[in-house]
C-alpha cells in the first residue's frame, strides 16, 4: 500500500512510517487535509453537512483529515492513527469484498482493522473524544442521537 500524499500532510507519512509493512492493502490511496483544494470529498462536503475527523471515499479511494475536527477533538497522534486505520478499514472491505450486515457492521468491522494494527486503545479514547466533542455543540445538523449512540456502541465493543 502506498499513500499519495497530495499536500504533504504530515501524519499521513508518519503513519505509513510506523504501520506500512502491517498493511496488506495492493492499491495506492490519495490522502489530504481539509484544506486542500482539489480533493472529491472536499468538494461533496460543501454539498452535505457530514461531518467527522477522517473521511473515506471508498469509490475514489481517497482519505481526507478534516483539520478542523481534528483541532477540535484535540487528538493525540496515535488516536489519528487509529482513525486512519479505521479508514483503512472500509477500503479493506471494499477491495476485498468483505459482507456487511449494516452500517454499524461495517464500522465495527472497520474499527477492528485498527484493532489488528494494535490501536485498540487509541481508537477507543478517539471515539470517546468524538462522542464528548459532540455532545457539545457539534454536529447539530446530523441525527445526532443516532450518531451518539453508534459511537457509544462502537466504543462499549472494543
Ligand atoms: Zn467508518
Amino acid at each position: 500500500m502506498n499513500f499519495d500524499n497530495i499536500d504533504k500532510t504530515e501524519i499521513f507519512d508518519a503513519f505509513l512510517g510506523k504501520y506500512r509493512d502491517k498493511i496488506d492493502l495492493n492499491s495506492t490511496i490519495s490522502v489530504y487535509n481539509s484544506d486542500c483544494q482539489g480533493g472529491n470529498i472536499v468538494q461533496q462536503l460543501e454539498s452535505t453537512n457530514n461531518d467527522s475527523p477522517y473521511i473515506c471515499d471508498v469509490e475514489n479511494f481517497e482519505i481526507m483529515r478534516s483539520e478542523s475536527i481534528c483541532s477540535a477533538c484535540n487528538f493525540t497522534q496515535k488516536e489519528e492513527f487509529a482513525l486512519i486505520a479505521h479508514e483503512l478499514g472500509h477500503l479493506n472491505i471494499k477491495l476485498n469484498d468483505i459482507e456487511c450486515n449494516d452500517t454499524q457492521d461495517e464500522e465495527c468491522k472497520a474499527d477492528d482493522y485498527a484493532v489488528k494494527l494494535g490501536l485498540k486503545s487509541e481508537l477507543k479514547s478517539a471515539l470517546s473524544k468524538m462522542l464528548t466533542f459532540c455532545s457539545d455543540d457539534w454536529l447539530k445538523t446530523l441525527e445526532i442521537s443516532d450518531y451518539e449512540s453508534d459511537l457509544e456502541k462502537r466504543i462499549t465493543r472494543l
